[in-house]
């Protein structure tokens, strides 16, 4: 039977946190066997907002595809691949651009929400404005039938079928509407008890060492109820067990809420249990990045065969796109 088609992508802003693995990474994994997976590393996304560091971006290309290729993508099932490797997604980007009526850009919730929540960068910009309707092109130009998002990026697909649909009305059937895979995006908290992100500074990285993660999760804020070791907590209201949620199995998860709230555990063996599960899970990502990190290029020619496969796809696509439209 033929597999469908899944992508998804992520910005190389910098290494990947528990965030990513948690909330994309083991999702993808799953993915892998039952789809046809395109997994693209979305370098002119990047560049919309990071455009005044553009220099950093290619050194970021690496550190995701050095954690994805450690965690288990495997390009032997999967294609991996940079974006703007791929020209053909900002041809496409530019015809679907002929046809987006403005205000269906004016109202995407992120475009003003992102300059408020940034605003040392400024994002009232073309590019930022058209970053759906990239988005758009670089799902479409692989026809891909399915895209996991959390609930958050959900507007944003609906967006995309919105513009397929349009493009069909006016040039022929060419692409399938892209179907939603709503995926959960566990909430996790980073080290300050705000949403784990890298521009907060309170991400543990997939990357960090046994002994920083031990140190960040160690000094990491919990329930304030907590005060002294007798003082019993709600593991609702705290930060280190969103990890514990994502990460701890169920089981061992329940047994560390009833002493948290009858205050028969300390806060230290709670987060020892965090720790250790963490420090098991990542022991062999730890060893794959190592090799990768010793021998850079096997990560840049991995790419390259995947930029050379994708590239293969899209251009057909292209090539149908140019006759639909008449040119
Ligand atoms: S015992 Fe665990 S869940 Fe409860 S406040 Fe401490 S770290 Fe959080």
């Amino acid at each position: 039977m033929r597999k469908k088609t899944v992508l998804s992508g992520m910005r190389p802003t910098g290494p990947l946190h528990l965030g990513h693995l948690a909330g994309a990474l083991r999702n993808w994994l799953s993915l892998q066997d039952r789809y046809r997976c395109f997994y693209t590393i979305v370098t002119w996304h990047a560049l919309s907002s990071e455009y005044q560091n553009s220099k950093a971006i290619k050194g970021h290309i690496f550190e995701v595809a050095a954690d994805w290729l450690s965690i288990g993508l495997d390009p032997n099932k999967s294609t991996l691949f940079v974006q703007s490797e791929i020209k053909e997604h900002a041809e496409l980007h530019l015809l679907l651009s002929m046809i987006i009526p403005l205000p269906w850009l004016q109202r995407v919730p992120t475009f003003k929400e992102m300059q408020r929540e940034l605003p040392d960068k400024d994002l009232n910009t073309y590019g930022f404005l058209g970053y759906p309707v990239l988005q758009t092109a670089d799902i479409i130009i692989y026809k891909a039938e399915v895209v996991p998002v959390g609930e958050d990026q959900a507007f944003h697909l609906e967006l995309a079928r919105e513009i397929t649909r349009r493009f069909n009305r006016f040039f022929g059937h060419v692409f399938p509407e892209p179907q939603i895979m709503l995926t959960e995006v566990p909430k996790l908290a980073g080290t300050d008890g705000r949403k784990m992100s890298k521009s907060y500074g309170n991400a543990i990285y997939l990357k960090d060492s046994p002994q920083i993660i031990r140190h960040k999760i160690a000094t990491m804020v919990t329930d304030t109820r907590r005060k002294r070791r007798t003082d019993p907590g709600l593991p609702q209201d705290c930060p280190v067990f969103t990890l514990h949620k994502a990460f701890v199995s169920q089981d061992k998860r329940q047994e560390l809420a009833q002493g948290c709230r009858t205050a028969s555990i300390g806060c230290l063996e709670c987060k020892e249990v965090l720790i250790d599960r963490l420090i098991q899970l990542l022991t062999p990502f730890w060893e794959k990045r190592k090799k990768f990190e010793k021998k850079p290029h096997l990560v840049w020619d991995i790419l390259e065969e995947g930029n050379k496969k994708a590239r293969l796809v899209a251009q057909k696509t292209m090539e149908e796109v140019r006759s639909a439209i008449g040119f």
